[in-house]
């Protein structure tokens, strides 16, 4: 068993857990990736308002493959030829007994997409973000448009939660300069209804945020364009903004084009409820990459790529040791996020038969705070794990 070897493609939340799971088993483990550290999304909302320095929302892989002691390699994922259990690398070709893909998700790209800017792109975007955002504060004043986009054919690709979090949090700094009043703030969805996934709670209460915060709303209306300083919808109206903070909706990584792996016609990798691929007994796709099966309102998340990623390395263990035990993943499937608003946040949660949501003034922040801190510590080994997180 220990010569077996395990290929993980991606560093981001799955990949990673999945290599600490499978090194607790003692199975000898290669992660790619093709950025030399693990990327914290979720706490990467605080950048652009300069309350957290860019390093502190990352942890170098170096670092993890010292405490965890799988091999690293950076490189960039080009194809993957699952029917000679191999990989082909930008610098090299890889073969493995057993693959797991975690490389995440592309987005879908409007046309004038590089006249906007995401929280959801690649991690340095962030920065750009904060320099805008700090520009904007210098002047005093401007007009500011944030907004999500739709993806018809997967509903679990789109990500407002995030949205919402900068949204919040700008509003939180704005009125600590009392200059929120010289803002106009504009909120843009496809969607009638915003944050309607979180379910009836979670949507009656942005309604009440937004009306007392008296932000703007552009709903219902297909985003068709951008350029320089304006949104252009299905109407051929249009939203003029100074700053414009837009995150796609995902669809599949482009990897998938050039490999023999199944996916779905949103671009996402097939797989069944122990997250193994179809038409494979090798290899497993994980994360945002993988075609979610579940009720309507289920989103791609981090915490699901945990499971995932925890599960994957287990069926993996088992079927080294021929046992025919399993662990699914679609029994986990929730909503669960605190939504952070520079000053307190709202916890949100999601099941099949319940929603509810907790407004958590001051402490939810403080608790979200403590979320990054735990991340980080305790897939550095120097906080104990809490079973499930
Ligand atoms: C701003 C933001 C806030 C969020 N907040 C929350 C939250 O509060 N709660 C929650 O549960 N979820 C949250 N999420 C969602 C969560 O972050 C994702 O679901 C999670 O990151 C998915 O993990 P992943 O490993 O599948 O993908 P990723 O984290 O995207 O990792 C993909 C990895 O693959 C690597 N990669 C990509 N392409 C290649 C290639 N060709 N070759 C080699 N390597 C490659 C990347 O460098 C990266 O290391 C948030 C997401 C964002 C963007």
């Amino acid at each position: 068993m220990k010569n077996q070897h395990v290929l993980i493609l991606g560093g981001g939340f799955a990949g990673v857990e999945s290599a600490i799971y499978l090194r607790k088993q003692g199975i000898q483990v290669t992660l790619v990736s093709d950025r030399d550290y693990l990327f914290i999304y979720p706490i990467s909302i605080w950048i652009p308002v300069s309350k957290i320095p860019f390093e502190k929302a990352t942890i170098p892989l170096k670092e993890l493959q010292k405490v965890h002691g799988f091999n690293l390699v950076i490189d960039r994922v080009k194809s993957i030829d699952s029917a000679n259990n191999s990989v082909i690398l930008e610098n090299q070709k890889i073969n493995y007994d057993y693959l797991i893909v975690a490389i995440g998700a592309n987005k879908i790209k409007l046309p004038g997409i590089e006249n906007t800017m995401s929280i959801c792109g690649a991690p340095d975007q962030s920065l750009v973000m904060k320099d805008r955002f700090d520009a904007l504060l210098k002047k005093g004043s401007g007009k500011i448009a944030i907004g999500y986009g739709g993806n018809p054919k997967d509903k679990s690709g789109v990500r407002g939660g995030p949205a919402f979090e900068i949204l919040f949090n700008f509003i939180h700094v704005l009125k600590q300069k009392k200059i929120r009043d010289n803002f106009e703030l504009t909120f843009f969805a496809p969607m009638k209804e915003l944050g309607k996934r979180m379910g009836d709670s979670g949507f009656a209460m942005l309604e009440k945020m937004f009306e007392k915060e008296k932000i703007n709303k552009r709903t219902g209306k297909k985003i068709i364009e951008f350029s320089e300083n304006k949104i252009i919808f299905e109407d051929k109206s249009t939203l003029e903004s100074d700053y414009i903070m837009y995150i796609p909706a995902s669809t599949g990584h482009a990897v998938l084009a050039k490999s023999d792996l199944a996916f779905s016609n949103s671009g996402f990798i097939k797989i069944d409820d122990n997250c193994k691929v179809d038409k494979t007994e090798n290899v497993y796709a994980i994360g945002d990459i993988a075609l979610i099966e579940g009720p309507d309102w289920i989103a791609k998340q981090g915490h699901i790529a945990e499971v995932m990623a925890r599960n994957t390395a287990y069926n993996i263990g088992q079927q080294l040791k021929n046992s025919n035990k399993r662990k699914g993943y679609k029994d986990h499937l929730n909503i669960l996020c605190v939504m952070d608003t520079g000053n307190g946040a709202a916890f949100t949660y999601r099941k099949a038969d319940k929603d509810f949501i907790i407004p958590l003034p001051k402490v939810g922040h403080w608790l979200k705070q403590g979320w990054g801190y735990y991340y980080r510590n305790s897939k550095l080994n120097k906080f104990p794990r809490i079973p499930g997180m």
